[in-house]
């Protein structure tokens, strides 16, 4: 399969908000589609390796923010590229519950589904959901979020290469994971995070 096939396919920009007894965790994805009707339901996918994952895999309930444009770097951040196991997310952000107790953070969001999951199938590197919409909130009427428009316009340029330094390594920013070498390939992909070539920073020599 031609990978600049699949980087046509589009996208949105997600919060995903689970619970695991009174713990809370939250994510960024960008995998939400809808997929039925009658009931309405939608199927999204977590990387296995991300820790909102076992949450999800213990709980029926989750929540999915559906960004708007106007979203800032920041929250995206925050969720989105460091790990609930290291931090705590909601330091900066909170998230609430509604009336069924399902966690959600509206922060930056136009809306959020509220999701009974109904199927988990593991794929892999991530694993598939599929879930009911048992609830909604609308916040606000506004553009939403693609994950085009975040890449060319949210998401800051990859930082220079100090060329006046020997890189000896690459850093995962979303988890950590150094892979050993002074190139990283193009198309090299995490194999703790899943995150792609464009999430690592150079470590230099000392
Ligand atoms: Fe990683």
């Amino acid at each position: 399969m031609a990978k600049s096939a699949m980087r046509d396919l589009s996208y949105g920009v997600f919060i995903l908000t689970a619970s695991m007894g009174d713990k809370v965790n939250a994510c960024i994805t960008n995998t939400c589609i809808q997929v039925a009707t009658n009931p309405t339901r939608v199927a999204f996918s977590v990387i296995n390796a991300n820790y909102t994952c076992d949450f999800l895999k213990q709980s029926q309930y989750c929540s999915i923010g559906i960004m708007a444009k106007s979203s800032s770097f920041g929250i995206i951040k925050n969720f989105g590229l460091q790990s609930g196991r290291d931090v705590n997310k909601f330091i900066n952000y909170q998230y609430e519950k509604n009336e069924k107790s399902i966690a959600y953070v509206s922060t930056d969001c136009v809306s959020t589904l509220f999701l009974k999951i109904v199927s988990k199938t593991d794929l892999g590197s991530h694993t598939l959901f599929v879930a009911e919409v048992v609830d909604e909130k609308i916040y606000k009427n506004e553009e939403v979020l693609t994950y085009a428009y975040y890449y060319s316009n949210i998401k800051p340029k990859k930082e220079e290469v100090d060329k006046s330094k020997k890189i000896i390594a690459w850093k995962c920013k979303i988890c950590g994971y150094i892979y050993e070498g002074e190139v990283l390939p193009k198309d090299y992909i995490c194999p703790l995070c899943g995150h792609p070539a464009e999430d690592f920073e150079p470590v230099y020599a000392e």
